[in-house]
């Protein structure tokens, strides 16, 4: 897999927005250079709104529209979007470590940076607790990448099997069909969605993730479960 370092990303964005507005003819920015690996921003909130929200496009369609006066070129982007932010300006939001020293309206206006339909369109928000220096040294060694990879794989393999697509892939209809929510599930989902203001788009990557849940869990059909464990993925920078 490739991984763009950030200041090939912070250039990509660059490129991306010169193609935007001058340079003949289109030519493909970073961003398709990451087509099929992994696009990682740091700083997430830190890049310019509009590099931003042009990064909707390829979250959704796998390729990017490249438009400048009478010249239109369409570039695959089809990338693993990774992004890292801090909860709030000074970082400390939430520690247990350190007081935040930052304002409740700082804290809004750095977390507004990302729009709502950028967020709609990211499947999984983690929040990752700061650790101290002793807890990082003592904690025991996790699960090694390659039984995590071989788990991941078989779960991809239910997913081909049954459907013969993997879930990301899913169109609405398909993903009611696949999910086989149970009824617990589905009354599930519908509190979630109407309590948190989800929108169709949110609903239903949020049945895909529930869907890949399930799968790496060997289940046939989606119970509450992993409904509720991906919700637990959407709630981030919502409250
Ligand atoms: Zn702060």
């Amino acid at each position: 897999m490739v991984i763009q370092q950030i200041s090939q990303i912070a250039r990509a964005f660059f490129s991306t927005n010169v193609l935007l507005t001058s340079g003949s003819p289109p030519r493909p920015g970073e961003i398709s250079q990451a087509h099929h690996g992994v696009l990682f921003l740091d700083e997430f909130p830190e890049f310019a709104r509009s590099a931003l929200e042009a990064l909707r496009e390829p979250l959704e369609t796998g390729t990017i529209t490249i438009a400048r006066a009478a010249r239109r070129a369409e570039f695959p982007a089809r990338f693993q979007l990774i992004a890292a932010m801090n909860p709030c300006p000074c970082g400390y939001l939430g520690s247990t470590l350190k007081a935040c020293r930052c304002t409740p309206d700082q804290i809004s206006r750095y977390q507004g940076k990302l729009s709502g339909p950028l967020l709609d369109r990211i499947d999984l928000h983690i929040e990752v607790p700061a650790v101290s220096a002793q807890q990082l040294i003592d904690a025991p060694a996790g699960e090694s990448t390659a039984s995590i990879r071989t788990r991941v794989v078989a779960a991809r393999e239910f997913a081909l099997q049954r459907q013969g697509s993997p879930n990301q892939a899913l169109q609405a209809g398909a993903i009611d069909k696949h999910a086989a929510l149970d009824d617990a599930a589905r009354k599930f989902v519908y509190n979630a969605a109407a309590k948190l203001g989800w929108s169709a788009r949110s609903t239903h990557r949020a049945l895909k993730v529930a869907r890949t849940v399930a799968d790496l869990a060997g289940a046939e059909s989606v119970g509450v479960v992993h409904v509720a464990e991906a919700v637990q993925y959407r709630r981030a920078l919502r409250n």
